[in-house]
């Protein structure tokens, strides 16, 4: 993986000169300085109490290239400080237990030495998840989980497969592939995040419309705190009291290391249809979304991009700038066993739904385009990025009758902050309820000025009743945002839970948690 950008090196591009050429015409980017190389970021000299203790453990690495690699996540500010040489979150050591019992070894050891834990699952957190707090601890280290990597177990009958945590997504669902099954989680990182680093920040990916959030397939899960060994999750529903699970989903590291997971599983779909269709404002299109979510009629994949974001063509990232024939773009893909007669009534009752609202259907072409581009996003903000643009996403949801309040109140608040930004938004994730809303900013803002100007949309969001995450997480960046969120009693619960679970507080010290 590209250390100072995203992905495979090998997918990244070079954007054409008229874009070039029109980001700065437009929003006055220029040129970045030249990236630093791997020698030149600056690092402190590693100091850990203890190495020795941890190498009879289990597999220990000081070298520079793995501490660098293991430095912060894939938000737009960590990739910035990694391009400039910014080295300072380095951790000191990356540690990689092959085991449940090493895990729960390397965490004793880090208690009594007060050594920080960062669990570090496929390090594409976008929300500083990945960078502790390093004052009052005597070193930091990566506990990288990439070792546990295996399917346990498959259970057909009941749908449900034992995973280990660090096991990446596309491997996961290629060993599912040969039982004919899948989860059906397919984030934008879908190429590098983990199973584990899923639960642990409460992911969502672009088909939860039909196969729903992960925090929705996590059936059981086995947790190694430095208080001991959580086992969550014996039966599909239980009335045994409230449900530790929820605590531990979404923990983000902070309260102990997933070291197993059990989830619920789908069978592979045989038929998948992706179309595109047209609405003449985002207000119709957002109408039609929650028709179809409270009628019981979601297809597996839904996305309706605002006019901006349908003008640029970020929908279809492999040939942005495409898309300018005005309204909004929706797409719609249809999910099915085998295409039997009971889903075609069903994605033909979707259809009119849509068709309802103003929608007119444009056919398969933008639906395949999207599917070809889905994972390409993430390398277009390199490339940006390489042509000294600041390009940032970020996301909150809320119920349908305040959508539009909190749409306008983050659209403001950003181009209040950053001048002339070019702001664009969609909606990807539904419910009967309500649903998210995923912005994308391109700015020639420099760091700080986009960190201020987040600042002030996490505010807005707060203040236009709006949850300060719907699937990134907390992480450092939105921890104050969380905390107004839940109240102080709701923090100093986390607080006891994390008292007992991590008396030492060595676990992801500052994420999470104020
Ligand atoms: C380009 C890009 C696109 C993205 N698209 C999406 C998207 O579509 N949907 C979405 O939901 N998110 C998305 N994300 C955010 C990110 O991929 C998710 O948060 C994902 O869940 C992180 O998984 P990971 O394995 O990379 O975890 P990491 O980034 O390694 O870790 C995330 C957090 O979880 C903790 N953690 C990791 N593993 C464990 C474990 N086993 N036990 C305890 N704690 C653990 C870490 O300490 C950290 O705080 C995107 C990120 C990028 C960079």
């Amino acid at each position: 993986m590209n250390w100072q950008g995203w992905g495979d090196p090998a997918k990244a591009r070079e954007l054409p000169e008229p874009i070039v050429k029109l980001l700065h015409d437009l929003l006055g980017v220029r040129p970045p300085v030249a990236p630093v190389a791997m020698e030149q970021v600056r690092l402190a000299e590693p100091v850990l109490p203890a190495l020795d203790e941890l190498r009879a453990i289990t597999r220990v690495s000081t070298d520079r290239e793995a501490r660098v690699r293991h430095t912060r996540g894939k938000s737009t500010p960590d990739l910035m400080r990694m391009l400039a040489g910014d080295g300072s979150d380095a951790p000191d050591a990356v540690v990689s237990p092959g085991s449940h019992d090493e895990v729960l070894a390397v965490l004793r050891v880090c208690a009594a030495e007060r050594i920080a834990v960062v669990p570090f699952g496929g390090g594409t957190s976008v929300v500083g998840g990945l960078a502790p707090a390093r004052e009052g601890f005597a070193g930091v280290i990566a506990l990288d989980l990439a070792r546990l990597d295996r399917l346990v177990s498959v259970d057909a009958d009941s749908m449900v497969a034992v995973f280990e945590p660090g096991i990446r997504a596309p491997e996961a669902e290629r060993l599912l592939g040969e039982h004919g099954l899948t989860l059906g989680h397919f984030p934008q990182s879908f190429e590098y995040a983990t199973l584990g680093g899923f639960a642990a920040a409460r992911s969502s990916g672009q088909a939860s419309a039909g196969y729903g959030r992960f925090d929705d397939m996590v059936v059981g899960l086995t947790v190694a705190t430095p208080g001991g060994t959580l086992e969550l999750g014996r039966a599909p529903k239980s009335a045994a009291g409230p449900d530790l699970r929820q605590l531990v989903l979404g923990s983000e590291g902070a309260f102990g290391v997933i070291t197993s997971l059990r989830l619920r599983v789908r069978r592979a779909p045989a038929v998948q249809e992706y179309e595109g269709w047209r609405f003449p404002a985002f207000q119709d299109g957002a109408s039609a979304m929650r028709s179809l979510a409270q009628r019981g009629l979601l297809p597996a994949v839904l996305r309706l991009s605002d006019e901006t974001e349908t003008m640029i063509g970020l929908a279809k990232p492999e040939s942005i700038g495409g898309g300018g024939e005005g309204g909004c773009l929706a797409i719609a893909g249809f999910e099915g066993s085998s295409g039997t007669p009971a889903d075609r009534a069903r994605w033909d009752a979707a259809r009119a739904v849509l068709a309802e609202h103003g929608g007119a259907c444009l056919g398969e072409e933008p639906g395949q385009a999207w599917a070809h581009g889905r994972f390409s996003a993430p390398y277009l903000r390199d490339s940006l990025l390489a042509a000294g643009a600041t390009v940032e996403t970020l996301e909150t949801a809320t119920f349908w009758s305040n959508l539009p309040r909190l749409y306008d109140a983050v659209r403001l608040a950003l181009l209040g902050a950053l001048g002339n930004p070019l702001v664009m938004c969609h909606i990807s994730h539904v419910y009967e309820t309500g649903a998210s809303l995923y912005f994308t900013v391109v700015t020639s803002a420099d760091l700080e000025t986009w960190e201020a100007a987040k600042r002030q949309v996490n505010a807005a969001i707060v203040s236009a009743d709006g949850t300060i995450s719907h699937h990134h997480g907390v992480g450092r960046d939105h921890r104050e945002a969380y905390a107004e969120e839940i109240g102080p009693l709701g923090v100093e619960i986390l607080r006891a839970v994390k008292e007992r679970l991590d008396p030492a507080g060595i676990l992801n010290p500052g994420v999470l948690i104020p």
